[in-house]
């Protein structure tokens, strides 16, 4: 059950009915809004009776909510959340480009990089860690050092930045070096790892299974918020299909309907929904038109020799096009990018 408290309760009556809910033996969660606070309620297994809430000051609905993601849909806060990273904005109507390499390789990439996608237009500086790769023989990614990098780059370019958490054991790390987390594919679903991470006070990015529903999906992103950590947005980064043209299945079709679902905002990877760097510059097009809160894409100075997902990795002149293209769509739909 969602409960609603009327616009300009007071801490005091937010408080009221935290305690009751509390005495009833169920968790409490309070999701501050634009114009009024929602109170989501955990840990009942039947309906709740409303009674109890009814009568206390500054309450003006009680919800029942029927789906099992209570916190993260769409009536926990109907105006939509607005995560923020620094001083960029990530949702709320603005259109926000997090750009990067796939891994972090050495400095002279990452600090290159980092400058190009700055200078064109992104707001959000990626690169991978820790990562999680299909071969063990495959790059593994810096670890540390590259959490090292990443920080010197945003040191320079002031760009904040969001990299994978990979594991539990390497959250700590990840976390003191890191603004945004991010949860990738292959772990929507380790719900050790998404508690982890909803005990941390850190935006997360939680991208889509690659074979998860939406419904799956959202149940995940409903583990982080549950734990406290309501700073949650989602990326869509294509599913396995029966199709092999594109390395996934870039799923842009979900977005209206998760819109309705959800309060979180939405980022859509063309990188990895395609694999293919020549089709990332119109899945990004087609991402911003159909309403997402961002794009997430990667860029590296020299695709033919890196060390992971070269294929899909934008080079510099095929970014700085993209973003060109990306500034005009902002105009057309009137959506400002994010840092701009
Ligand atoms: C990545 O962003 O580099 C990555 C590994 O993505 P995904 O988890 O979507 O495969
Ligand atoms: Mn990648």
């Amino acid at each position: 059950m969602l409960i609603l408290l009327k616009p300009g309760s007071t801490d005091a009556q937010v408080n009221d009915v935290i305690k009751t809910v509390e005495a009833l033996g169920y968790q409490a969660h309070a999701i501050p809004g634009k114009s009024h606070t929602a109170i989501g309620i955990t840990g009942n297994e039947g309906p709740v009776d409303p009674e109890p809430f009814l009568v206390l000051q500054g309450v003006s609905e009680c919800i029942a909510v029927t789906q099992p993601y209570k916190l993260v849909g769409r009536s926990a806060r109907p105006e939509g959340s607005i995560i923020k990273a620094g001083s960029i904005q990530i949702g709320g109507g603005h259109f926000t480009v997090m750009a990067g390499p796939c891994a972090v390789e050495s400095k002279e990439q990452i600090l290159a990089t980092a400058k190009h996608v700055k200078q064109h237009g992104a707001a959000i500086l990626r690169g991978g860690a820790f990562k999680p790769r299909s071969s063990p023989y495959a790059f593994q990614g810096l670890k540390e050092d590259g959490l090292k990098l990443l920080e010197e780059a945003r040191n320079q370019t002031g760009l904040p930045i969001i990299t994978e958490v990979k594991d539990v054991e390497s959250l700590e790390k990840v976390v003191a070096h890191t603004d945004i987390l991010q949860i990738g594919a292959r772990n929507m679903q380790n719900y050790s790892l998404l508690e982890a991470v909803g005990e941390q006070d850190k935006p997360v990015m939680l991208k889509r299974g690659l074979c998860a529903t939406v419904k799956e999906w959202l149940m995940s992103a409903e583990y982080i918020a549950a734990r406290g950590n309501l700073h949650v947005m989602l990326c869509e980064r294509g599913i396995r299909t029966y199709e092999t043209t594109t390395r996934n299945t870039l799923d842009l079709g979900i977005l209206p309907s998760l819109r309705e679902m959800t309060h979180l905002p939405l980022i859509v990877d063309p990188s990895h929904g395609t694999g293919i760097a020549k089709s990332v510059p119109a899945m990004a097009r087609a991402a911003f038109a159909a309403g997402a809160d961002g794009i997430m894409v990667e860029v590296h100075p020299d695709p033919a020799h890196a060390l992971s997902d070269g294929p899909q990795s934008l080079n510099f002149a095929q970014f700085s096009e993209m973003m060109a293209e990306l500034k005009a769509l902002s105009k057309a739909l009137n959506r400002p990018l994010a840092g701009h």
